[in-house]
């Protein structure tokens, strides 16, 4: 049963175009993103799929500003956040952005939290440097946090450190430390990696919640499409550092358009399939060394055709909201 939360205008609150993302390795320039363009409205879940390495981290992670250079490289491209491009922004106002306007949540919980501090002297840190408050003031606002992601006895919690805490509850810290200052738009990144599968249903299930009653834009990054697909409006597929399709989440997860979302899909277990086999796809995505001329998708696509190999498909619209990276689609 789909679980999406819809309260979306039509204004973008993040738009990103012709982002070309790359890293300087020993053997050379690797190409890690060329992302035509993506936006995600306000007030809504857009889901980013692909495989582990197809770029989706270095693009939550351009968002911020946070790609390490060197080796990393943002060598073109727009990210606007209401309007405003994060990558011409001085250092001052986008520190101020981080936190108050937009916030991350990381993938892995016990690295992102610091061991030798308290869960309440980093949630409270998190508070105090975007807003004037007292310690008392924060303290009670960090309560009040962990009190939304339904985490018990907050100010119990908020004395803890992380190693006292499960898995599943200080990823419910690292939402708090996201909510904790309004932002508008939550950037979460594979936030359910590594977490057991009961604690990553309480989990997405606590996102929706806090989603439905604060109406913030979500742009939530994860492996498993099927996931997305339900929790999210629409949801994006790339491959080899591109976005190959966009769409409504149901509609994208009913009649996939492109060969490498159809492979997707198709390796996902289903309870109503009693096959047990899941399909494989063959090969494994390109080398960002050596992105291949034309389809990066095209040694390991079955309907690959001789137009592939020598030309490069362009994101185009396939469909009512629907945008299609093949010479097939449409
Ligand atoms: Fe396959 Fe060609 Fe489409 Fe690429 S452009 S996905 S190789 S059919």
């Amino acid at each position: 049963m789909s679980e999406v939360v819809s309260d979306i205008s039509n204004r973008p609150l993040l738009e990103i175009s012709d982002l070309k993302v790359r890293f300087q390795t020993r053997d050379g320039l690797a190409h890690v993103v060329d992302l035509e363009r993506l936006s995600v409205d306000e007030g809504e879940t857009f889901g980013l799929a692909g495989e582990s390495g197809a770029g989706k981290t270095v693009v939550a992670m351009s968002i911020f500003r946070l790609i390490p250079s060197p080796p990393g490289i943002i060598s073109g491209g727009r990210i606007l956040v209401r309007g405003r491009d994060v990558l011409s922004m001085r250092e001052e106002d986008l520190r101020k952005m981080r936190g108050r306007k937009m916030s991350m949540i990381f993938q892995d919980p016990m690295s992102s939290l610091n061991p030798v501090f308290t869960v309440g002297q980093q949630v409270t840190r998190v508070i105090r440097t975007h807003e004037r408050l007292s310690a008392r003031e924060a303290e009670e606002k960090a309560a009040r946090a962990l009190e939304i992601v339904k985490l018990p006895d907050p100010g119990g919690t908020l004395r803890k450190y992380p190693h006292e805490l499960s898995g599943g509850m200080r990823q419910r810290v690292m939402i708090a430390m996201g909510l904790s200052c309004g932002a508008e738009l939550l950037v979460a990144d594979e936030p359910t990696r590594g977490l057991d599968v009961t604690i990553q249903a309480g989990i997405l299930k606590l996102l929706n919640e806090i989603k439905r009653e604060t109406g913030m834009t979500v742009l939530f990054i994860a492996n498993n499409l099927g996931v997305l697909a339900r929790m999210c409006n629409r949801v994006g597929v790339m491959y080899a550092g591109r976005i190959v399709e966009i769409g409504d989440g149901a509609d994208v997860f009913r009649k996939p358009a492109h060969p490498y979302t159809m492979a997707l899909l198709a390796a996902l277990p289903r309870a109503e399939t009693r096959s047990e086999k899941l399909a494989v796809t063959e090969g494994f995505p390109p080398d960002p060394l050596r992105i291949p001329p034309g389809c990066a998708f095209r040694p390991r696509c079955p309907r690959a055709a001789a137009r592939c190999e020598a030309e490069r498909p362009q994101l185009l619209e396939a469909g009512p909201g629907r945008l299609v990276a093949c010479h097939l689609a449409g």
